[in-house]
């Protein structure tokens, strides 16, 4: 029998994804793996978005790894520090942890010789068969362009820094800039805190009225002792969220109406004051850019201490903010709620594949990979949750669930010395990308609007396809579209010869 080679692995960050990877290769027979963590703990998102009402806009049964099913959620839709703790309980439980290196970044990561050279901020170097990317999309913050911030006296964050030193309370006036999922969330803490919170909105969302509700003691009880219950829960949501939610917004007429018809109902019923709701009424489709899953936001803009600000701003001075028509708004705190760069991906880390490609060469064009994961000239890495996910308003676990089990099948193929070194076709990746581009000309996110889903030539970097055809299609690799080398069958038969994940001093 023809034994198995095995691979050193390393995962870059140890969020959601990391540890789902980390698991799972452990499951396979995995051993050599390196967890590489830039922070001091894991939880990725959840760890960094403390914000005030930090909350999953995607039904909690759902957003849970399907191995490990949480019947004990307090809310429909988890708050922040609850799945923060299930991502820490999972880690522990499955005992990922040792496998993962805090508070030490990949620096440069550069495929030499069959192999990846991974060095750290701490000045180590491993050197390892696999490199998988599971730095997540939306982790960096992105900061307005505009003039004078630098000159604002008081405190001022980005959501995804939160001061919680900072008190909010009525002596407190707060400016908020961005009106996003991040916003429509927090926004309503800070209102209800009775600080003056003046929200500056640039672009008007449409919010879908999906109600949370706190799931009590008895229901709790109920999906501990009868699993069905929970499988139900988290089958039903899977289902909604499949056949309404990303239908509406991949073209399905009868969802689209729908989602459309509720989006319009809630603001039309939910604002009292008529110039208020004209001001809060987008121009442009429902879904074009990500539906807002909330209940909060509506009722919190319209009380006294909130201000809805539409000018638009001119510039910020060490005491507020000025908007266009000439008016200061004089401020104690600002809050950036101004999102993400989405295609930062694994940088700014130096990422050099075949030939010295740097990755900022390889994408000066466009950002593409192949089934968003495999990129032309870097064998044997993976990018997870890469262009063109079904990102959405679905589980990025589940996505990251599927895009496991194709990364583990290739490793496998590695494993019985069906090649060294694996890399997509050229040719595969441009009938992928115009695949996906004929699919994007029926979805609402080219429905006229600025949103983060689009890459600097427009494109929506998402998939537009149902999310069962994501999974049917990613279910077994396409070895035709790959390209597989066999560096080592010319000097030995290719088994057992992977060497062990060393580390040297850089
Ligand atoms: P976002 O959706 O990108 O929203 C950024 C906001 O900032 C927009 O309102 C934008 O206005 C505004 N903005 C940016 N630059 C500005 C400027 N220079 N001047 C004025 N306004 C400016 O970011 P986000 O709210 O952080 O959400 C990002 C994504 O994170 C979401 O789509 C979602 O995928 C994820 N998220 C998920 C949850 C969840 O519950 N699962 C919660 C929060 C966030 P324009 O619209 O005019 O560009």
């Amino acid at each position: 029998m023809t034994q198995q080679r095995t691979p050193s692995v390393v995962v870059i960050g140890a969020g959601m994804t990391g540890i789902l990877m980390a698991i799972k290769l452990r499951n396979a027979g995995i051993t050599d793996i390196t967890v590489l963590e830039k922070k001091d703990n894991l939880g990725g998102t959840w760890r960094e978005n403390s914000y005030p009402g930090v909350a999953c806009d995607v039904p909690s049964h759902m957003y849970t790894y399907s191995f490990e099913p949480n019947p004990n959620w307090s809310n429909f839709f988890a708050r922040g520090p609850e799945i923060q703790a299930y991502f820490e309980m999972v880690a522990d439980k499955y005992d990922v942890r040792k496998f993962i290196r805090f508070n030490e970044a990949v620096t440069d990561a550069r495929f030499k010789d069959g192999k990846w050279f991974v060095e750290t901020s701490e000045s180590k170097q491993l050197v390892v068969d696999f490199v998988v990317c599971a730095t997540g999309i939306l982790h960096h913050p992105a900061y307005p362009d505009i003039p004078g911030l630098d000159t604002f006296k008081g405190k001022m964050f980005h959501t995804a820094e939160w001061d919680h030193e900072q008190a909010i309370n009525e002596s407190v006036k707060v400016g908020v800039i961005g009106t996003g999922s991040t916003a429509a969330q927090a926004i309503p803490e800070l209102i209800n805190s009775g600080a003056s919170v003046s929200v500056f909105q640039r672009t008007p969302q449409w919010i879908l009225p999906l109600g949370d509700f706190n799931i009590g003691p008895t229901a709790k009880k109920i999906m501990n002792k009868y699993a069905f219950t929970h499988k139900i829960m988290r089958r039903f949501a899977t289902f909604f969220m499949e056949h309404f939610f990303t239908k509406a917004v991949t073209g399905h007429t009868i969802q689209k109406i729908l989602l459309s018809f509720f989006c319009k109902t809630n603001l039309r019923f939910s604002i009292k004051d008529k110039q208020l709701r004209e001001k809060l009424r987008p121009e442009y489709q429902v879904g074009c850019k990500r539906v807002i899953v909330n209940k909060t936001f509506y009722k919190a803009i319209q009380r006294p201490n909130a201000h809805l600000i539409t000018q638009g701003i001119d510039r910020i001075t060490e005491n507020g903010v000025v908007t266009k028509d000439g008016k200061m708004h004089e401020l104690d705190v600002l809050v950036l709620s101004t999102g993400f760069n989405p295609f930062n991906f694994m940088r700014p880390m130096n990422l050099v594949g075949r030939e010295s490609l740097h990755i900022d060469q390889a994408w000066s064009k466009s950002i593409k990979a192949y089934r968003s994961i495999l990129l032309p000239n870097y064998p044997n890495f993976f990018l997870m949750l890469g262009p063109n996910t079904p990102i959405g308003n679905f589980s990025v676990i589940a996505m990251s669930e599927v895009q496991g089990n194709y990364v583990l099948k290739l490793i496998d193929k590695w494993r019985r010395s069906e090649f060294d070194e694996i890399e997509p076709k050229p040719q595969a990746i441009k009938a992928f990308n115009e695949y996906v581009k004929r699919g994007l000309k029926g979805t609402a996110w080219v429905g006229g609007c600025q949103s983060w889903y689009l890459d600097a030539e427009g494109d929506p970097v998402l998939w537009p396809y149902t999310w069962s055809q994501w999974v049917k299609e990613m279910s077994e690799p396409k070895m035709g579209d790959l390209i597989t080398t066999s560096i080592m069958s010319g000097n030995s038969d290719g088994k057992n010869c992977s060497k062990k994940n060393e580390e040297v001093a850089a």
